[in-house]
Order: structure tokens, then C-alpha cells, then sequence
């Protein structure tokens, strides 16, 4: 999370992959690919909950350090956790330029990497969803025994939910039957959209980063 837009331009990678209190430190050794950059994506600044000494902030809210079209607005002084993540798009070779998430509309969530498990967080419903070049990879990861999640946002500020989808494609990828595949995305889905009850996340917006920022 690097405020996207301006952010990244001539910023050199920190490797760093903690998160959100998720403590990588020493299980997983990534490097960022070089030319890699946010291009002006913000999602992380907005659909991840962010909990430090000097920034709250709700789960899918825009924080409030986050210019439409400007980035970062406390890029020199932003938290540690922002200094330090980058999402999949930013480790994973096999990952084409189609699946920058300001294209695709899906982020991989680089937190799980440790854990043997790909987490998709499905941001939009695109086309990219119906790519040959989408089914292709998930299906390589649950052929590879990688578990591998589908998540999805709820409502502004309430925490979002994710399931594991290996077991629901299974045949389908065995048979490569890329319909049967989609068919398998599109339920799953819709099932944790529809079924799901969202957990609100009561995390009040703080800041003491700014001066002009709600405390
Ligand atoms: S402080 Fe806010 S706008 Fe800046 S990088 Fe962190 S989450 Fe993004
Ligand atoms: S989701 Fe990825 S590309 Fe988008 S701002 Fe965050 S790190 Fe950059």
C-alpha cells in the first residue's frame, strides 16, 4: 500500500510484508518484480482495515489521507503498514499485465502467501473474470494443491469475507471445462455475496498523522 498515483514513482521496494498485524517477518522470502507499480490504483487504501499508533481505519473505506487522483497526501509520514505492502500483482511473475487490479478489478492478497493459499479479492465484477487468461491460473493453483479463496468487500465499513473454492472447481478444472469453471466463480460469488452477514467493523476513523487530520 503505497497510496498508489504518486506514490510509487521512484520509490524503491521494502520487501516488508507486514500487515494489518499479520507478522510475516522472516517465513517468506519475496522479491518485487521490477517495473511494477500501483499505476494509480488506491484499493489497498481503501478496502483494507488498518489498525497502527498513528492511523485507524475502517475495513472498505477510503482513508481519509487518500486524494482521488493525487494518491498519499501523507506519503513521507504514512504508516509502517503502508510503507510495507505490496499486493501479488507486485510478486507473482505468472501474473500478466492484465491482472493489475486497476484492469482486472481483483487484488492478490499477498498477507496469505506463507499459508500455501492465493487469496483473490474480487473488487469488481469484470470481464477479466471470464478470461482465459483468469481461469487459467486459478485452475494451475488448484491443480498445484494451492488453496485458493475468493473474497469479497461488504458495505463501507463493515469487514469482509472470503471462501475457499479448490473443492467447488475441482472437476471442473480435472475436466478442463473452462464453462464448468466459470459457472464454479459465479456461484461462489454470489453465494458469499448473498449469504453472508456482514460484520460491522466498529474501528472509528483516527489519524494523528496531520495536521488538517480528524483525530
Ligand atoms: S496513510 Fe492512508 S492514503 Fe496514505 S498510504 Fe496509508 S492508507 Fe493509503
Ligand atoms: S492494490 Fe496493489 S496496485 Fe493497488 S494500490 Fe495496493 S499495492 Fe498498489
Amino acid at each position: 500500500m503505497n497510496g498508489g498515483v504518486v506514490a510509487k514513482a521512484g520509490v524503491e521496494p521494502r520487501f516488508a510484508l507486514a500487515l494489518l498485524g499479520v507478522a510475516m517477518e522472516g517465513s517468506v522470502s519475496l522479491s518485487v518484480i521490477e517495473g511494477r507499480s500501483c499505476e494509480g490504483c488506491t484499493a489497498c487504501c481503501s478496502f483494507a482495515p488498518i489498525r497502527t499508533n498513528e492511523l485507524d481505519k475502517p475495513a472498505n473505506s477510503l482513508c481519509l489521507h487518500c486524494a482521488e487522483g493525487q494518491g498519499c497526501t501523507v506519503y513521507d509520514i504514512r504508516p509502517q503498514v503502508c510503507r510495507g505492502f505490496y499486493c501479488g500483482y507486485f510478486f507473482l511473475p505468472e501474473l500478466g499485465e492484465e491482472w493489475h487490479p486497476s484492469r482486472s478489478g481483483v487484488v492478490i492478497r499477498s498477507e496469505h502467501f506463507d499459508n500455501d493459499t492465493i487469496t483473490i479479492l474480487v473488487l469488481e465484477l469484470t470481464a477479466f473474470l471470464v478470461s482465459e487468461s483468469f481461469a487459467g491460473l486459478v485452475g494451475a493453483w488448484v491443480d498445484e494443491g494451492i488453496s485458493v479463496e475468493f473474497e469479497r468487500l461488504g458495505p463501507p465499513g463493515h469487514l469482509p469475507a472470503k471462501m475457499r473454492i479448490n473443492e467447488i472447481l475441482e472437476d471442473a478444472v480435472k475436466a478442463r471445462d473452462l464453462r464448468a469453471m466459470h459457472t464454479g466463480f459465479a456461484w461462489a460469488l454470489s453465494y458469499i455475496d448473498k449469504t453472508h452477514t456482514w460484520e460491522k467493523d466498529e474501528t472509528p476513523f483516527r489519524s494523528l498523522l496531520a495536521g488538517d487530520a480528524r483525530v
